[in-house]
């Protein structure tokens, strides 16, 4: 984005030229455009929990009710205050991102433990049924524990959100070129092809009306992106529209069973 102006150039009081200045505003536009996206999310994304918190809660207050009614209340409110509380954490997390002063703490890991530990937290009580498949068991990457399990949980949610009518999600890992690669399949709503790249900008949402009625910032997958690219590893997605999606992240392998050493000289 180019800002040009004219400026007309006269030597003793005749005109003899025009001066053209070109400005790039490239930095200024996309900052405008970043705000009016966080006014426009922010207005939707916490009006709406919040307005069902005030709902409900005028509702009890005002109202004699049988318990279990109360209770229906209680847990939507709850639920609603819960999406809040996330959605003020993306926004802390992508605005540590943008100053530079998001931490990280790296320590060895065995992947597959985590992946696994992370999709046990959702098969409690859960809608999706979990298939996991590991071929790169005991791969050891070094990782800040707790910014990996936010990847996986980004993403775990994202597969469940996006496929309200297909229950099944697959999640593997393998190894690839002294990379380990996790991969979360689901057989939901997919993406049209001209927007997959976009979906790892900040704000960008698909623009479908299925997309919209089941919410969310579109802060997720730019924050997944950060963290993996921070740790050394790439993200992306692969998708048919009406069929599923299959987002998987990669990360160097730090050690795995039967891996070869750099210096090691390769056995016949
Ligand atoms: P959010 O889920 O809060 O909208 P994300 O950044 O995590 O934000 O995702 C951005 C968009 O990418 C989503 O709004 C959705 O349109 C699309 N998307 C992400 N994951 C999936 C998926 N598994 N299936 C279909 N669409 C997806």
């Amino acid at each position: 984005h180019v800002d040009m102006y004219a400026i007309p150039v006269f030597r003793r009081e005749t005109r003899f030229g025009t001066l053209f200045v070109h400005r790039d505003i490239t930095r200024e536009y996309e900052l405008d455009l970043m705000k009016s996206e966080l006014v426009s999310t922010v207005s939707h994304e916490l009006r709406t929990p919040l307005s069902s918190v005030l709902g409900f809660t005028e509702l009890l207050l005002s109202k004699t009710m049988k318990p279990e009614k109360q209770l229906k209340y209680l847990e939507t409110i709850h639920r609603e205050a819960q999406r809040l509380t996330d959605l003020i954490n993306d926004f802390l997390d992508l605005q540590r991102m943008e100053s530079g002063t998001q931490q990280y703490c790296q320590q060895p890991l065995n992947l597959s433990e985590l992946v696994m530990g992370v999709i046990d937290q959702y098969k409690v009580g859960g809608t999706h049924n979990f298939l996991f498949e590991d071929e790169a068991s005991n791969a050891e990457v070094e990782v800040d524990r707790d910014k990996i399990v936010q990847v996986m949980t980004n993403l775990l949610s994202n597969a469940i959100k996006f496929s309200p009518g297909a229950s099944e999600i697959k999640v593997s890992l393998h190894n690839e070129a002294e990379r380990i690669i996790v991969q979360i399949q689901d057989h939901g709503l997919g993406i049209p092809k001209n927007q997959i790249g976009q979906l790892f900008q900040k704000f960008r949402r698909v623009d479908n009306s299925a997309s919209k009625r089941i919410g969310g910032t579109g802060l997720g997958l730019a924050i997944c992106k950060e963290i993996i690219e921070k740790q050394k590893g790439s993200i992306g997605i692969e998708s048919e529209e009406g069929e599923g999606s299959t987002v998987w992240f990669s990360l160097p392998v730090l050690h795995s069973p039967g891996s070869r050493h750099e210096d090691e000289p390769m056995k016949p």
